[in-house]
């Protein structure tokens, strides 16, 4: 049995190449292009202004969807989090967030994640493949789908460190910003990372407009060493370093990712050192209570919030409070998949003789 080629990893001159060989016009390329980006095609049998003749011969050679349902939790606000099913039988997750302005689908880069912070439940278990730039691609389109319409904005922080698939995220990027393509404004993407200097460093290189949001947590190596395993972890002077580079080469404010844990990094001296980074990178704070995935790590209380953000205020950091959306839906990244994988683990178990 051949293994079917997804057809939007073929787009272009490839998927040119194709038409020419099965001796269709060339005009036939755009047509497609508009059903996959534009309609967000899943099946060939939706292209109705190509011949039925075409339809089964790309039938034949590709697929054109990577991704399906297999559930859909609703949380406040219409808040969509999304467990989709790969080829492979192995599943993500995508989230939905919503708010008066903007609908901002957040996407997975990878099955599993290799960096396994210790707050997170997308590194448990470890890395199993990185995803292709279709099935990153897919994601935002079962959205759109979904609601019947054209989203506004993209978070890469769902399951995986974007930037250890960095090839396949910004061939994904690039066919989602490009004009011909989906279109979505560069400026409408955030790429989010725990701080892979060589990925920060090619991201500068390319001036993109995309926005870079650090996922920071510590503002000393000792304290990132706690949360952070060594194999993924540079020192904070590098991670500051390419971040600094990142802002002058793009022209664009970097992003300060914080999660508040409990007893562990919201001290006084915390507060203090993390408005110091934001001052030198000239980056705003998101700061975010942790949604804990276990008893080790605490989340704070509010009023702990409410102090460490005053803290930060006083010395001249640029903070927001973010709300954890989704927390009524399992929202922390990669629990909606961990609790998934445990259920089928302990329906395995019981069955074993
Ligand atoms: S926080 Fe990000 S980098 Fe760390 S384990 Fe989770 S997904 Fe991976």
């Amino acid at each position: 049995m051949t293994t079917r080629l997804h057809i939007k990893d073929q787009v272009g001159e490839p998927l040119e190449r194709w038409l020419e060989a099965h001796g269709q016009k060339a005009f036939r390329l755009k047509q497609i292009e508009q059903w996959l980006y534009q309609h967000w095609a899943t099946d060939f049998a939706e292209m109705r202004n190509l011949s039925t003749e075409l339809r089964s011969e790309l039938e034949n050679d590709f697929t054109c969807n990577s991704v399906t349902q297999t559930e859909c939790l609703k949380g406040a606000g219409d808040t969509r989090k999304y467990l989709l099913t790969l080829e492979d039988g192995e599943t993500i997750e995508t989230v939905l967030i919503r708010s008066a302005r903007r609908e901002t689908v957040c996407v997975s880069t990878q099955v599993g994640c290799p960096v396994q912070c210790a707050f997170c439940a997308s590194g448990r278990g470890g890395l199993v493949r990185n995803l292709t730039s279709a099935e990153i691609v897919d994601q935002v389109f079962h959205v759109c789908r979904d609601i019947g319409r054209k989203i506004t904005n993209v978070v890469v922080m769902g399951i995986g460190e974007p930037l250890l698939n960095l090839t396949n995220l910004i061939k994904a990027l690039e066919q989602l910003c490009d004009s011909r393509y989906f279109g979505l404004g560069a400026r409408r993407v955030t790429i989010s990372t725990s701080g892979i200097v060589p990925g920060i460093q090619k991201l500068a290189d390319m001036r993109q407009q995309w926005k870079l949001a650090l996922s920071l947590h510590a503002t000393r190596d000792e304290l990132r060493a706690q949360f952070i395993p060594r194999r993924y972890r540079y020192s904070l002077e590098q991670v500051l370093d390419a971040c600094a580079d990142y802002r002058e080469a793009t022209g664009r404010m970097v992003t300060l990712e914080y999660a508040l844990i409990a007893g562990r990094n919201d001290s006084r001296r915390d507060a203090t050192e993390l408005a110091e980074i934001s001052r030198r990178l000239d980056a705003k704070i998101n700061l975010i209570a942790l949604n804990p995935i276990s008893d080790a790590l605490a989340r704070p209380t509010d009023d702990d919030v409410k102090r460490f953000c005053r803290q930060l205020e006083d010395h001249n950091g640029r903070v927001t409070v973010r709300l954890s959306r989704g927390e009524d839906i399992q929202g922390a990244c990669g629990q909606l998949r961990h609790h998934r994988k445990r259920k089928e683990a302990d329906v395995r178990c019981s069955s074993e003789p």
